[in-house]
C-alpha cells in the first residue's frame, strides 16, 4: 500500500522488472547561476552538476548527482563520483538482478560512503520504475501532498542592509521563509537586522559548520530573533558537541551534513544533537534512506524538512516528490527554478504559487520532461556505459 513502504521493499503494482538495464550514461553539465551563492565554505558561481541516464527499452530514467567540483560540503566530487559510478556501480547494476531501487541500495552495502555517487543512480531508478509502472515518484514513495511549501536561500552578503535588501526582493517574488547564511562576524548583527526590517517572517540560518562549542554563548545571542532553527552550527560530523550546544540554546538546531544515514539520525535524536532534520537524498544515499529518516522522524514527531544543492530541473522534480511526504512540515530549500537558472535543462518551469508552494508533478516518474536541446547545449562531457551481457 502506498504511504506504508516497508524498509526494505516498495509495493509493487505489478510484476514488470527492473532488471536488466540497457546502458548508463554518464553527462557532465554546467549551468550558469542567475547569481552567485555564498556560503562560509565559498563562493559558486555555475552549477556543475553529472547527471545518471539510465535505458531500459524505451524508458528513459534520469538521476542528478549533487557532489560539487570541490570538496567543499563533503569529500565527494564529480570526478570521484563519476570513477565510483562507473568502476563499483555499474557492474552491480548490470550484473544483478534486483526489482527495486532499494535492492540496489542493498547491493552497494560494501561500498562505504560516496552516497552522492549511489544515491544518484538509486534516484534514477526510481525514475526508470516510476515510469515502467506509469506511476509519478511522489506517489510510490507514499507522498501525500500535491504541492510543497518552499523558502529561499540567501547567500552571505557584504552588509546588514545589502542582506535586507536581498531578503526583500524575495519576499516580494512569494517566498514565505527565508534562510540565511552566517559565519562569524556575519551573524548576530545580520539577523538583528532582518528581524527589525520583518518581524514576522519565517526565518532560519545555516552555519555550514562554520563554529565551535567554545561560540557557544555568541550563538546563544541568536536566541533573541525567534529563529525556526538554527542549521548545523558544528562540525560537519559532529553529533556529541551539537548535543552540548542544543541543551545551551532555546533555537531548535537542525543538522544537515552530520545525517548520513539513517542511524546517524537516530543517534543524533538520541541525545538531543538536534531537533529538526534536513533531509537531503544525495547525502543519505538516496530516495530509500531519507524515506527512513523521514519515517523514524514522523515516529519521533521531529519535524523534517527538504535541503537544496542547486539541482537542475532533475533534481528539482525529485526533492519535490520527496517533500511530498507528509512528515516533511517545514518548507524546504527547493525554489523556483528561476531563482537559479537563466535556462534549466527540463521543459517546465518550477514556479513559485501565491502561496509559496511549488507544485507536485503527477507524470509517470519525476514527472518532467528533459529539454535534450538544452541539455546537449550545457553538456561539457559524455560517456555510456552499455550492458554488455545485453550487446
Ligand atoms: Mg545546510
Amino acid at each position: 500500500m502506498q504511504g506504508s513502504l516497508a524498509h526494505d521493499e516498495v509495493v509493487r503494482t505489478n510484476s514488470a522488472e527492473l532488471s536488466p538495464i540497457d546502458s548508463l550514461e554518464l553527462r557532465e553539465i554546467r549551468l550558469p547561476l542567475v547569481s552567485p551563492s555564498e556560503t562560509s565554505l565559498g563562493v559558486e558561481r555555475e552549477n556543475q552538476a553529472l547527471l545518471v541516464i539510465l535505458r531500459k527499452g524505451g524508458i528513459t530514467g534520469y538521476g542528478e548527482c549533487v557532489a560539487g567540483i570541490d570538496r567543499w560540503f563533503n569529500e565527494e566530487t564529480i570526478a570521484s563520483a563519476k570513477y565510483t559510478i562507473q568502476t563499483y556501480l555499474a557492474p552491480i547494476l548490470f550484473g544483478q538482478h534486483m526489482t527495486t531501487p532499494s535492492a540496489f541500495i542493498a547491493l552497494t552495502k560494501g561500498i562505504r560512503g560516496n552516497n552522492m555517487a549511489v544515491a544518484c543512480v538509486e534516484m534514477a531508478l526510481w525514475d526508470v520504475l516510476g515510469k515502467m509502472e506509469d506511476t509519478s515518484l511522489s506517489k510510490l514513495l507514499g507522498g501525500k501532498k500535491e504541492e510543497v511549501e518552499v523558502g529561499v536561500g540567501v547567500g552571505l552578503q557584504s552588509s546588514p542592509a545589502k542582506l535586507v535588501g536581498a531578503v526583500d526582493s524575495y519576499l516580494k517574488e512569494g517566498y514565505g521563509r527565508i534562510k540565511v547564511k552566517i559565519k562569524p562576524s556575519y551573524d548576530v548583527e545580520y539577523v538583528r537586522a532582518i528581524r527589525k526590517a520583518f518581524p514576522d517572517i519565517k526565518l532560519q540560518v545555516d552555519a555550514n559548520s562554520a563554529y565551535t562549542l567554545d561560540d557557544a554563548k555568541h550563538l546563544k545571542r541568536l536566541d533573541e530573533f525567534n529563529l525556526l532553527l538554527i542549521e548545523q552550527p558544528l562540525g560537519h560530523d559532529d553529533l556529541v558537541d551539537h548535543a552540548r550546544l542544543q541543551k545551551e540554546l532555546s533555537t531548535p538546531l537542525c543538522l544537515d551534513e552530520s545525517i548520513r544515514a539513517p542511524e546517524d539520525a537516530r543517534k543524533a535524536l538520541e541525545i538531543g544533537a538536534c531537533k529538526i532534520i534536513n533531509i537531503k537524498a544525495g547525502r543519505v544515499r538516496g530516495l530509500q534512506r531519507s524515506k527512513e529518516i523521514h519515517d523514524l522522524c514522523m515516529k519521533l514527531r521531529v519535524p523534517v524538512w527538504c535541503g537544496g544543492m542547486l539541482e537542475t530541473g532533475i533534481g528539482r522534480a525529485f526533492n519535490v516528490a520527496l517533500a511530498s511526504l507528509p512528515g516533511f512540515t517545514l518548507p524546504g530549500d527547493t525554489s523556483a527554478s528561476k531563482r537559479y537558472f537563466k535556462r534549466d535543462i527540463i521543459t517546465m518551469e518550477f514556479a513559485l504559487t501565491t502561496r509559496s508552494t511549488l507544485p507536485v508533478p503527477d507524470g509517470p516518474g519525476i514527472g518532467v520532461e528533459v529539454d535534450s536541446e538544452a541539455l546537449d547545449a550545457v553538456t561539457v562531457s559524455r560517456t555510456t556505459v552499455k550492458n554488455e551481457s545485453l550487446h
